[in-house]
């Protein structure tokens, strides 16, 4: 009998090779689906929905797993936990309610072999209309799922399900080793998957590449693909699988390799001095390094040594002493005659560095300047207006041949004639007009922040290349932008053919829909359909948009008074910054120069301040090198804003959220790694407990025994994200609840909405003890010292990520006293209880990632998102992280012994890189 099937299988897969031959045209892989004629409209659009477009792209659609469809086991008469795949006929369905008007839908299935002993199963589906319409007696199924004891009867509870059909194409889905696609909408796996059959049927090999060393991995892409769909066994699906995989990984090493391989061939200073500096701070510290302080500094000074620049990333648990590391990269900088920026990703934090600084270099002789982006400048005018330049003077010159430009600026018309408020984008379009719109997400859906980087840096992609932009601002729900499109080319007549804004607003919306999707596991349509304000036809209009632009994260309240607001960009920023600057070092106090003698003469060594510094230019006049503190703030396109600085400085990034070390591979892969993995000696312990609500009470006299020996109090309350709208309300009886709570202890508030001098007078009173207790949301999170503050309770801390709350744990244990972490909680489920227990169990932060890794699954690590590299399609970062490690090997052995690419035999991973460096910005075209 299975020889009978054997011969089947074999003929299925006969069919796939021997029409390959016979098949006429050769079909180009990157050919767009639309063009093969035999897909459906309907089909292709949703395939489309999956981002499906090219030949490419469905045939690297890889199935989620795989059915052996051979051989079906008996029926079970236990139950399982592992999910099993069951053939068999529909003998009975029935429909049953249960409370009230939900509905349990029934269908009996038995073996077709099926003997005394055996068992009916029973699928059942809970209140799934759509199911009931597609099952019917008499029909066979193939079913996989858990199987369960209820009551006597043996049941399967929303299987998936496939309905066996006895047409001519039953040797597609049957009787062999069966792909399953990704559910998707609108697209059975039946239908899927006699695409694709068809489709390998149709694609000869040859435009398949397959673009791997051969000591990586043997044979041909083309069967690989063949064989992950269809194959004849369960070792060719494997032997496929890894090809792909090291495919996968080995493509994105080499990206990875080339960025590293770039900035190591790149020439640039060595920004190490003697270390006479570094000894006379390292005498004054009141403590001595750890082991690992010193390995670590030891690192870095090869580095800065070194011509090439340094591109380093220091990961260390919070508390473990990483500042004093930066500042001793600083000063050997500095003694070198280079100035260094040390950035922090708040305000708040930037200024505590400062004060620490301060303390310990001022005596030292070392002139730091703080530099945080308050934003009163705007009332200055901008060099976009500046008197005697006609603005797009630049773009003049790009037209080219002869096409005058409409002199948009120079006639100047009123403002009011421009009036095309609220309206759909012009059908008409305008040689070089420039175009206010806005754009709002459906249902006001509320952007992350990290969306908003996405939605940013996908708008700033094309700038100077489609169109020009003058300034973006990426709100919670919607976005602003004044652009002007660029000509793209000459028509027949030779007239001048401009980017249609549509379309590239079209292109940018839907790009990042689907990168936010992805990253948030989301679906749906994100964005409106836009609307433009206006169409900008003088400078006043123009002038007026804009200003409106820049002050509207203020205006709105969406941002506190000082405080910067990252998702706002203007091509102008490199110019103001660098205005504000100076105007800040001549007149203002708090930008304390030099501390002694022949402070007239000089540009500060260290610059401390927010992100905010990565888009000066000028103002520093000779930077050496720059360190980053909480490198996860930071994505890889404003590392590369740095790097790409000529002359290049040294870059040092820090950061207290370690990744799992099979990740950091391939996320922080281009940089070198160093790891400080011991803490300070002289640290009490951090005991975590995590109580339930009931509790409360116990927890309470707890923390007033705590206040009563003098230690201080965080209490956190889960505002998850502090661009969410806080409900002032709600913060405030939260505090009078504390208050309360703590009498006659004092009690302060701390939120994201405080103005920023209130929060710092609050953290300055908490700082100095006059404040027992801070009730405050996460804006602590982050790099906040206070030794005496030894316990910290956290609400609802299930609400919180494992390593948020890792992070928020180092706030305290930062003194000699032993401290306390309570995480408060009121759920009790499974997963709450097993991801509270990670941190009960260790204070080591590589241990709660790893352990967050596993609980959270193969999917989107922090971090991942901000990479820089293209998604998966196939692989996994955990699982195969030896596959990993094998294709990073490859691709750093072919840049040793070729850095630049040069060798013939390495000109097919040329285009390799360029293809990757596309997909990670892949879905604007
Ligand atoms: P993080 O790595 O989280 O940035 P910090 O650099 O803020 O940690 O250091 C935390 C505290 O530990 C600071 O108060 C710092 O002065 C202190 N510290 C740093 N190194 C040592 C050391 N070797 N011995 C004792 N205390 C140290
Ligand atoms: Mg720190």
């Amino acid at each position: 009998m299975s020889e009978s099937r054997k011969e089947k299988v074999c003929d299925g897969e006969g069919a796939v090779t021997s029409t390959r031959g016979a098949c006429a045209p050769q079909i180009e892989i990157s050919r767009p689906l639309a063009e093969l004629d035999w897909i459906p409209r309907p089909r292709l659009l949703a395939l489309r929905r999956l981002g499906i477009e090219t030949v490419e792209d469905l045939l690297t659609h890889f199935p989620r797993r795989h059915e052996d469809r051979h051989q079906f086991p008996h029926f079970p008469r236990e139950e399982s936990d592992v999910p099993i795949c069951l053939c068999g006929e529909v003998v009975k369905t029935s429909v049953r309610r249960f409370g009230g008007w939900k509905k349990i839908f029934e269908a009996t299935l038995e073996e077709s072999s099926s003997n005394a002993l055996s068992e009916p199963l029973v699928c059942r589906w809970f209140n799934l209309h759509y199911v009931q319409k597609m099952i019917a007696t008499g029909q066979r199924l193939v079913v996989f799922g858990k199987p369960r004891l209820r009551g006597k009867r043996i049941c399967m509870d929303h299987p998936e399900f496939e309905v066996i059909e006895n047409d001519e194409e039953i040797s597609i889905h049957f009787r062999r080793i069966t792909p399953i696609y990704p559910a998707t909408e609108g697209l059975s796996q039946r239908v899927l998957r006699s695409i694709i059959y068809r489709l390998l049927n149709e694609v000869s090999g040859a435009p398949l590449e397959t673009l791997l060393p051969t000591d990586l991995a043997t044979g041909e892409r083309c069967h690989a693909i063949r064989a992950i769909h269809f194959p004849e066994s369960w070792e060719a699906r494997d032997a496929a699988r890894e090809h792909l995989v090291l495919s996968e990984f080995f493509a994105m090493q080499m990206l990875i390799a080339s960025r590293r391989s770039d900035s190591s061939i790149r020439m640039g200073d060595a920004h190490c001095g003697p270390g006479t500096l570094l000894d006379k701070f390292l005498e004054a510290l009141p403590f001595q390094l750890t082991g690992a302080q010193s390995k670590v500094i030891a690192e870095i000074q090869r580095d800065l040594a070194a011509r090439h620049p340094m591109n380093r990333l220091l990961q260390g648990d919070v508390g473990s002493g990483k500042t004093v590391v930066a500042i001793a990269a600083m000063l050997l900088a500095v003694e070198a005659g280079y100035q260094a920026a040390f950035m922090a990703p708040t305000q708040t934090l930037a200024e505590q560095h400062y004060d620490v600084l301060r303390r310990w270099l001022e005596p030292l002789g070392v002139r730091l300047a703080l530099r945080t982006a308050a934003r009163q400048e705007d009332n200055a005018p901008l060099p976009l207006f500046a008197r005697g330049e006609i603005p797009g003077s630049a773009r003049v010159s790009r037209v080219g041949d002869g096409v005058a430009p409409s002199r948009t600026f120079l006639d100047v018309e009123p403002a009011d004639s421009a009036f095309y408020s609220r309206r759909r984008l012009p059908h008409f379009e305008k040689p070089w007009a420039i175009y206010a719109v806005t754009i709002s997400t459906k249902s006001r859906r509320c952007l992350s922040p990290n969306a908003r980087t996405i939605v940013l840096d996908a708008f700033r992609h094309f700038h100077g290349k489609r169109y020009e932009l003058f300034a973006v601002c990426v709100m919670p729900d919607h976005v602003h932008l004044l652009i002007q499109p660029w000509p793209k080319e000459n028509d027949d007549a030779g007239n001048v053919v401009f980017w249609p804004l549509s379309g590239l607003i079209h292109s940018i919306k839907s790009f990042s829909t689907h990168k936010i999707n992805r990253v948030e596991r989301k679906s749906g349509t994100l964005w409106e359909k836009e609307r433009f304000d206006r169409y900008v036809r003088s400078d006043r209009d123009l002038e007026e948009k804009f200003h409106y632009i820049l002050r509207n994260p203020w205006e709105t309240g969406v941002a506190g008074q000082n405080e910067d607001y990252p998702w706002l960009w203007t091509q102008n920023n490199e110019a103001r910054n660098q205005r504000l600057f100076r105007r800040d070092a001549e007149t203002n106090t708090r930008d304390a120069c030099a501390t002694q003698a022949g402070a007239g003469d000089g540009a500060p060594h260290i610059i401390i301040g927010t992100h905010a510094l990565l888009y000066e230019k000028v103002s520093f006049s000779n930077l050496g090198l720059v360190v980053i503190d909480e490198q996860h703030k930071f994505g890889v396109a404003q590392r590369a804003r740095l790097t790409a600085r000529e002359p290049a400085p040294d870059v040092l990034v820090m950061t207290a959220t370690p990744i799992p070390r099979t990740l950091t591979m391939t996320v922080y892969g281009d940089l070198d790694v160093s790891v400080i993995d011991e803490m300070p000696r002289n640290r009490g312990k951090v005991i975590t407990a995590v109580r339930d609500v009931s509790k409360l009470g116990e927890v309470l006299s707890f923390l007033r025994g705590q206040l009563e020996t003098g230690r201080q109090l965080y209490v956190i309350y889960p505002l998850i994200d502090e661009s969410e709208k806080l409900d002032v309300k709600a913060a405030s009886a939260e505090y009078e609840l504390w208050r309360e709570r703590l009498h006659p202890y004092r009690c302060e508030l701390l939120h994201g909405r405080i103005p920023a001098a209130e929060k710092q007078n609050t953290m300055e009173r908490f700082r100095r003890g006059e404040t027992n207790a801070l009730i405050s949301t996460t804006v602590i999170e982050v790099g906040v010292d206070v030794p005496n503050a030894t316990v910290m309770l956290v609400e609802n801390a299930e609400r919180f990520g494992l390593a948020q709350l890792h992070q928020l744990r180092g706030r305290i244990g930062r003194g000699e006293h032993k401290s306390y972490c309570i995480l408060l909680t009121s759920e009790q489920s499974r997963e709450t209880s097993a991801k509270l227990a990670v941190l009960e169990r260790t204070n080591n932060g590589f241990e709660v990632a790893e352990a967050d890794w596993d609980l959270r699954g193969p999917g989107d690590l922090l971090g991942t998102a901000q990479s820089g590299l293209p998604a998966l399609k196939i692989g996994n970062l955990k699982t195969d992280a030896g596959l990993m490690r094998r294709a990073r090997a490859a691709a750093m052995s072919i840049f040793q012994a070729d850095p630049r690419l040069e060798l013939p035999e390495n000109q097919r991973f040329r285009r390799l890189i360029v293809e990757q460096q596309g997909r990670t910005f892949s879905n604007i075209s």
